[in-house]
């Protein structure tokens, strides 16, 4: 009888750890897997048709995801903290034109460049944010040293321009941000409103950067930077440097950055959404992640993804466009894309 029991139980020891070994895609989002770190970067959801896009920009695309990955898995792989691996990588893509932040950010309805950015540490949650900046050339940094240097969370405009020069953020001219692709993607814009009369605010949203990171520490981290959408009212902010909709980072639960139609992740505070749904529900990352995007948002018209990691290591990418630049780098795995799987 003891034999027996002593067997039956030695069985379900091989059978359970076989399950948890097998299990080591940490795309899955369930089951036990620990990469040693994990970082996952966006550039943005949108439409991208293989037609659409300028030639070799598919390409331009994935070369500054794998340099970002790189970026951020040098500082991981070298015990680096989460957050700075989010900042380096996110500085990085804020100075390639072809991303909707810093350097290749769209233009207002009034024919200016004003940016937005946020970052938050899940170990204390703290966070910090800038909105509306024109002469910042990193928001990413401006947005740390708000968090680091500021007992403030958010700051806009002038005010947060002020600051950023004053804990010494590179500070360059308005024109730094003009692009000539940006510009003409503004006037085509303002023509088919003009034509069609419709109300602006509503382009297809591409390029905004973001990116998570779990730290070989166990820590969290996420940051997210956009120059916004296209023909946005001057003074419009979206939901990147809001803390809760496009940016969210909480040890306990899960680190995530969105891209998409701001005004929808503002209304559904999606990041925060995705964090209490996984830390709630006792439900997988990748599932929790799934509804909100496939289900909630597209069941609304509310265009856009999101990129996510969570305690134990899990990560998603779930977008509901038909492409959406992102990447992954882990201990033990590395993917990056721009369409569809
Ligand atoms: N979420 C950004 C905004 O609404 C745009 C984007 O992600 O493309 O400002």
């Amino acid at each position: 009888m003891l034999k027996f029991f002593l067997f039956t139980v030695g069985i379900l020891l091989i059978v359970t750890t076989l399950t948890s070994c097998g299990d080591r895609d940490p795309a899955n989002g369930e089951g036990e897997v620990s990469p040693e770190f994990v970082f996952v970067i966006h550039g943005g959801a949108g439409v991208f048709n293989p037609d659409q896009l300028p030639e070799g920009r598919e390409q331009e695309y994935l070369d500054a995801v794998n340099r970002a990955l790189d970026i951020g898995s040098e500082i991981l792989s070298g015990g680096g903290d989460a957050l700075e691996a989010v900042e380096q990588a996110i500085i990085y893509l804020e100075d390639q034109p072809i991303f909707n932040a810093g350097r290749g950010a769209v233009f207002t309805s009034d024919g200016t460049n004003e940016l937005d950015a946020s970052i938050m540490d899940g170990r204390t949650r703290n966070s910090g944010a800038v909105g509306g900046v024109k002469n910042v050339k990193n928001p990413i940094t401006a947005a740390r040293k708000v968090m680091e240097e500021s007992p403030h969370v958010f700051m806009v405009g002038p005010g947060a321009e002020q600051f950023a020069a004053s804990v010494g953020c590179d500070i360059v001219d308005p024109s730094y941000f003009y692009t000539a692709e940006r510009f003409e993607a503004l006037q085509r814009r303002q023509q088919r409103e003009m034509e069609s009369e419709t109300e602006d605010g509503d382009d297809a949203p591409t390029g905004t950067v973001g990116a998570v990171a779990l730290d070989m520490n166990g820590n969290l981290a996420a940051g997210t930077s956009t120059g916004g959408m296209t023909n946005k009212r001057f003074g419009r902010i979206g939901d990147s440097p809001v803390i809760g909709a496009g940016t969210y980072a909480d040890n306990a639960g899960v680190a995530v950055s969105c891209t998409g139609h701001g005004e929808f992740f503002i209304r559904y505070a999606v990041a925060h959404d995705l964090n209490s749904r996984y830390k709630y529900q006792n439900i997988s990352l990748d599932s929790a992640a799934s509804y909100i995007i496939h289900e909630k948002l597209a069941g609304i018209d509310a265009s856009g993804g999101l990129i996510a990691v969570d305690r134990n290591g899990h990560y998603t990418m779930p977008f509901n466009t038909s492409g959406m630049i992102r990447g992954v780098v882990t201990s033990e795995y590395r993917k990056s894309a721009v369409y569809r799987d």
